[in-house]
């Protein structure tokens, strides 16, 4: 099979029932290449006829879908691991392009969104019921999950393989039908995704692609036949996901925004803890939502480990994410670079001492490109703007404590609770940090602790919104319903009517 889109399009439409569509909307956005700083193409936005046939098309493939045996759906997702592994640097070339970040992060990416689809090749044994004999009466008991319908992914620009792969895979071994909504400011990656899905196997209208911003959004959700709407992104647009998702009646999952704290203690492996936060600050130009935007340093190494960093940091080669070498590319767009380095300016303002300054990075014949370099504020306050905010760029500040348990009343304070790590050698310490952090996922002497596909993903506080995490077994929760049947046989029945509570006495 001859895939058309290995390379993007000109106009990055919409797939619906494993084919191109065009839409009815007449509304385009500009998608551009954050390295040269031009408009490489347009997407289609959708409007509300494109929500609805995208809907129908979904509606009307799901029930065929949930319908075949889990070992048959999962052959679709064996051979889309297949085929994910074979189109890697495809994949790879399209986010680079359009996101910015290395080639080599972006294949890292794709490895990551892989690894679920790998999770949900062993489907059968995750919707496996739980049986009980005899309960009482003759009675079986026995619990199992079912489909939801129509589920919706809306997801953000940074991670345009990953994020849709924590959903997709799940929902649809799941026995759903699953529409996503990618971020409009890297589209290609999904419609590369959608073709994949249909050499896999998949049957037409399972997964569909419904190009958008909020009027694409607003449809999914206030569609009557979405079931269920996955969200990962900002805080304030999770948080009104999350609340529309609920008055309409739909499960609901919204992912936020982040400002995870890395608390560095005295007997701490310096140089190690230091290697850790270049690659977890600046890696991606910081445009991760479990990159270390925060070092809380304590006791007396803080001049040390900041010394530590800048020389590394210096170092660090920012340019074209596609050009060999590069340690960070650009940021996504013009104006995450106006709001970074507004950032950045309110940082000095606020009395914050500017270390290493990536404003005015130009790089060569890349004149117009959205580069900031890295940048490292020590002696920050926790009532400054740059801590409080998620920049969401590659700024690292770096505070100050006494101690350990002060270092945890500040990373507790803060609204955000995605990861939080902490480097010592301690084992008390460890368990300390580890039992009293308020954040979803933690990491002892690892500067990025994204769970494996098997443990979920997901934050506390103002990171996530709904009950469930993202993939592993939360996510078989989130994606099925469960059902509980008690079954017994007619010469098992106690004679005439019983008005009481049956029990077993
Ligand atoms: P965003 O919130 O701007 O956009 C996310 C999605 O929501 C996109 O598909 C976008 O089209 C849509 N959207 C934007 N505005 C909307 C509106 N007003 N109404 C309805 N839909 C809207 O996020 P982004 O800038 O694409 O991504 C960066 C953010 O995502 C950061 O805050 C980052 O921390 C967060 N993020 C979180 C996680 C996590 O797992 N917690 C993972 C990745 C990214």
């Amino acid at each position: 099979m001859t895939l058309r889109y290995t390379t993007a399009a000109a106009h990055v439409g919409h797939w619906l029932d494993n084919a191109p569509y065009a839409g009815e909307g007449a509304r385009v956005a500009s998608v551009y290449d954050p390295a040269l700083g031009d408009v490489a193409r347009t997407v289609a936005l959708a409007d509300a006829v494109d929500v609805n046939a995208v809907v129908a098309s979904a509606a009307a493939a799901q029930p065929a879908w949930g319908a075949l045996a889990p070992q048959r759906r999962a052959r679709v997702l064996f051979k889309m691991k297949e085929l994910v592994e074979h189109h890697t640097d495809a994949l790879a070339q399209l986010i680079t392009r359009e996101h910015g970040k290395t080639l080599p992060d972006a294949r890292g990416e794709v490895q990551r969104g892989l690894e679920i689809i790998e999770f949900s090749c062993g489907i059968a044994q995750l919707l496996k019921g739980q049986y009980c004999d005899n309960v009482g009466g003759g009675i079986s008991n026995w619990s199992q999950r079912s489909p939801l319908g129509v589920t919706a992914g809306i997801t953000p620009f940074n991670f345009p393989f990953m994020v849709p792969m924590w959903m997709a895979p799940m929902s649809i071994a799941c026995g759903n039908s699953f529409i996503l909504k990618p971020s409009e400011r890297d589209p290609s990656a999904a419609l590369l995704t959608a073709e994949l899905f249909q050499a896999a196997g998949l049957p037409p209208g399972v997964f569909n692609v419904l190009q958008g911003d909020k009027t694409a959004v607003d449809g999914l959700l206030h569609h009557p036949d979405v079931q269920a709407v996955s969200f990962v992104g900002s805080t304030p647009i999770a948080r009104y996901i999350y609340e529309t998702g609920a008055r309409m009646g739909k499960r609901t999952q919204a992912l936020g925004g982040a400002k995870n704290h890395m608390v560095v203690l005295p007997d701490a492996d310096l140089p190690q803890a230091a290697d850790a936060l270049i690659g977890a600050a600046y890696g991606s130009a910081g445009e991760r939502c479990m990159a270390v935007s925060v070092a809380v340093a304590v006791g007396d190494i803080a001049d040390e480990l900041v010394q530590l960093v800048v020389q590394r940091a210096k170092a660090l080669r920012t340019g074209d994410g596609a050009e060999p070498g590069m340690d960070m590319g650009p940021v996504v767009s013009a104006e995450a670079k106006s709001r970074i380095v507004g950032l950045i300016d309110s940082g000095v303002a606020q009395g914050a001492q500017l270390v290493l300054d990536g404003r005015g990075l130009t790089v060569a014949n890349r004149a117009s490109g959205y580069f900031v370099g890295p940048t490292l504020f020590d002696h920050v306050r926790a009532d400054m703007r740059i801590y409080q905010e998620e920049i969401f760029g590659p700024v690292l500040c770096v505070l100050r404590v006494a101690s350990l348990s002060e270092a945890l009343a500040l990373v507790n304070a803060h609204t955000y609770g995605n990861g939080a790590v902490c480097y010592t050698r301690d084992g008390r310490s460890a368990q300390e940090f580890a039992q009293g952090v308020q954040a979803g996922m933690v990491g002892i002497n690892v500067p990025i602790p994204v769970p494996m596909a098997w443990n979920s993903f997901g934050g506390w506080k103002q990171s996530l919104f709904g009950d469930h995490h993202a993939y592993g077994e939360e996510g078989v929760r989130f994606y099925t319903r469960y059902k509980s049947i008690m079954q017994r046989w007619p010469d098992q029945q106690v004679q005439g009517p019983q008005f009481t509570m049956p029990v077993n006495t």
